[in-house]
């Protein structure tokens, strides 16, 4: 395998016109800095505090990170009532309500909190624009996990949107005092014109310092932005409830370039590559490289002979580990020298 650090424009004008079968692996893809850091908490806390550690939905949005963990000694659930009085609790890199918070401390249950740092940030923003009396617009998906813990920072002043359609049937007390989130993975061009709307409905609206949408999200989007032109197909490592996941799907397609979501290499449909030269890969944020290079793998064993690395941008961000876990590691006992 070759890498190249980006040329998206060779790429691209190259792309769908070879002769050769290829592959174009997009980088940045896959697991990020929100991901690792949860997985490994998971793995930290199973490792110091022994099994069985429960975890309060699934730690990420991926069907074969979360059956890995369970096989070690996870038991997953879906509310905390299934969690027994006093047992060690983990909860999801999507993050949790003050409700939930509550219940757990409630339940006498030791908690070690996975929510990606990202996530944190906007459940402060709610906070913050909260106490200072805005009435705050949500952009996101109303059954994703994120979206119900952001929410209930603030439930009675939160009004959650995904179409602009429920921009326009907004009603709040102050027109003149709105505040908008977003969901951190969702689509950029959704989001914009989300935003757009919101701004055009309530031309006072504050938003964020910074866009919720995250690094991670962004990056893998820009790199499929980037590539989607000059392949024929788009395929999109991720499990179905990863948000970030559909989104690339989303902006491939928004391209005019086939994509398909698939969990492993066993969902690829022989009839999405018929007379597909260029095929691109890429991974959402939570699935692992082990079922990406499956993936090529099985590209290969169908005549894909070239498989170039196509870097769009680097990607350097690492979160630092909870407290309750640095204490677990610095009091396990240390391995005889
Ligand atoms: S996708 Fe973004 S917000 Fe979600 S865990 Fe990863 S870094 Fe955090």
């Amino acid at each position: 395998m070759t890498t190249t650090i980006l040329d998206p424009v060779a790429v691209t004008e190259n792309g769908s016109s070879t002769t050769t079968k290829r592959v174009l692996l997009l980088k940045p893809r896959g697991f990020c800095a929100g991901v690792v850091r949860a997985i490994d908490i998971v793995r930290i806390a199973l490792e110091t505090f022994g099994a069985p550690i429960y975890v309060r939905k699934e730690i990420v949005h991926n069907s074969y990170v979360v059956n890995d963990l369970a096989k070690k000694g996870a038991i997953f659930v879906n509310e905390l009532d299934e969690v027994p009085e006093g047992a060690r609790v983990i909860y999801s890199a999507h993050g949790v309500s003050p409700a939930v918070r509550q219940r757990a401390k409630d339940r006498g249950l030791k908690v070690v909190d996975a929510t990606c740092p990202l996530v944190t940030k906007v459940h402060v923003e709610a906070i913050k624009f909260a106490r200072q009396g805005y009435s705050l617009v949500l952009v996101g998906h109303r059954d994703h996990e994120e979206v119900e813990g952001t929410q209930g920072e603030a439930p009675e002043v939160t009004q959650v949107v995904s179409t602009v359609e429920e921009v326009e049937a907004l009603v709040v007390p102050d027109p003149n005092k709105v505040a908008y989130l977003t969901q951190t993975t969702l689509s950029l061009d959704e989001a914009k014109y989300m935003i757009d709307a919101l701004k055009k409905k309530f031309p006072n609206i504050v938003g964020p310092h910074a866009q919720d949408i995250c690094y991670a999200t962004e990056n893998r989007q820009t790199a499929v932005k980037n590539v989607a032109h000059g392949a024929d197909v788009v395929l999109v490592v991720g499990s179905r409830n990863s948000s970030n996941s559909n989104r690339l799907v989303e902006v491939s397609q928004n391209l005019g370039t086939n994509s398909y979501l698939i969990d492993k290499a066993e969902d690829i449909q022989p009839e999405w590559l018929e007379d597909a030269k260029t095929v691109a890969v890429t991974a959402g944020a939570s699935a692992p490289e082990v079922l990406v290079q499956e993936v090529v793998g099985y590209l290969q064993t169908r005549g894909y002979g070239s498989v170039d690395e196509v870097e769009v941008m680097p990607e350097n961000v690492r979160f630092g580990l909870p407290p309750e876990i640095v204490q677990a590691i610095a009091s396990a006992p240390q391995p005889a020298q």
